[in-house]
C-alpha cells in the first residue's frame, strides 16, 4: 500500500501546513532556477480554489501536494500555479487548477476515504493523474498519444505512485481489465459518453466528462454528471467548459 496523505477535516492553509510531495532526486526547478517557494506559491492556488467554492479537504491537501510546475515545460513553469491551462505539446493542454479541483469533487460527491478504481481518460502531461492517485485505491489512466503517455511517465517518476497505472490506448474504449469502476473522468471532450465507459461503471459509481451540449455538431461543451444508480442511470449538465476534443484511434 502507498503512503497516502492524510486527510484532515479542517485544513490549515498557512504556507508549509500540507505535506509536500516527497523530495526529489534532482534540484527543483522552481526554487532553483526561478527564485520561488513553490509551496508558498502552491498554498496559495489552494486557497484561491477554496475561496471559489472548493471545500473537500481531500481534494484541497492533493492540490496542495503535487507540485504543478513539475508537469510543464521549463519557459511556462512561472505561470504553473496560476488558474490557467497551458500547451504540453501535440495540441494538448493541461487542464486548469480550478477544473481538475472541480471535477476531482465532483468524482468524490462527498465520499469519506479514497474512491476505489479510477479510470482517466487522456493522461496529457500527467498531472490531473497525479491528484487522482491521493484520491482513489488505484487509478488507471489512458492517453491515445504516444508521445504525451511518454511524457506523463517521465513527469511522474520522481513521485513514485505505485497506485498509478499509465495505458497507452484509445480511451473511448475504457480500459475493461480494471472495471468495474468507482468513477471515470475524461480530460476531452466527445458528442456523448461511450457505452464502454458506462458498462465499466460500478453500480453507485459515477462518470464526469466534458460533452457538447446539444448532441453532435451541437454548440457549447458542459460537464456531463452520470449517476449508475440501481435504478438506472441519473444525469446531470452542469456548468460550461472548454477541453480539447476527444479521438478515437492512437496516433
Ligand atoms: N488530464 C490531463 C489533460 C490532458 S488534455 C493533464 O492533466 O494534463 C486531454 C488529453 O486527452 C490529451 O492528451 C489527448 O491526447 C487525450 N485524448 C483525447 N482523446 C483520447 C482518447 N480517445 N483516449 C485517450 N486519450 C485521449
Amino acid at each position: 500500500m502507498n503512503k497516502r496523505p492524510s486527510f484532515p477535516a479542517r485544513l490549515d492553509f498557512s504556507a508549509g501546513a500540507v505535506k509536500t510531495a516527497k523530495p526529489a532526486p534532482t534540484p527543483n526547478a522552481v526554487s532553483q532556477g526561478h527564485g520561488m517557494d513553490s509551496g508558498a506559491v502552491r498554498m496559495n492556488m489552494v486557497r484561491k480554489l477554496a475561496g471559489q467554492g472548493i471545500t473537500d479537504a481531500a481534494v484541497l491537501s492533493a492540490m496542495g501536494l503535487i507540485e504543478r510546475h513539475r508537469f510543464v515545460d521549463s519557459a511556462l513553469v512561472n505561470q504553473a500555479y496560476e488558474d490557467t491551462s497551458l500547451p504540453i505539446g501535440l495540441g494538448q493542454t493541461i487542464s486548469k487548477p480550478g477544473v481538475v479541483a472541480r471535477m476531482a469533487e465532483l468524482l468524490r460527491h462527498g465520499v469519506t476515504g479514497p474512491l476505489g478504481r479510477v479510470l482517466e481518460i487522456g493522461t496529457g502531461c500527467g498531472y490531473q493523474a497525479a491528484v487522482l492517485s491521493q484520491l482513489a485505491t488505484e487509478v488507471y489512466s489512458i492517453e491515445r498519444l504516444r508521445g504525451l503517455h511518454e511524457k506523463a511517465r517521465h513527469n511522474l517518476r520522481h513521485l513514485r505512485l505505485p497506485n498509478l497505472h499509465l495505458l497507452f490506448g484509445d480511451g473511448m474504449l475504457g480500459y475493461p481489465k480494471g472495471a468495474p469502476y468507482a468513477a471515470i473522468i475524461a480530460a476531452a471532450g466527445g458528442e456523448a459518453v461511450p457505452q464502454a465507459w458506462i458498462d465499466q461503471l460500478a453500480v453507485g459509481g459515477r462518470i464526469v466528462a466534458p460533452v457538447h451540449r446539444g448532441g453532435a455538431g451541437g454548440g457549447q461543451q458542459a460537464l456531463l454528471v452520470i449517476d449508475k444508480t440501481p435504478q438506472g442511470l441519473r444525469q446531470t449538465m452542469l456548468e460550461a467548459v472548454h477541453f480539447v476534443p476527444i479521438k478515437s484511434g492512437v496516433a
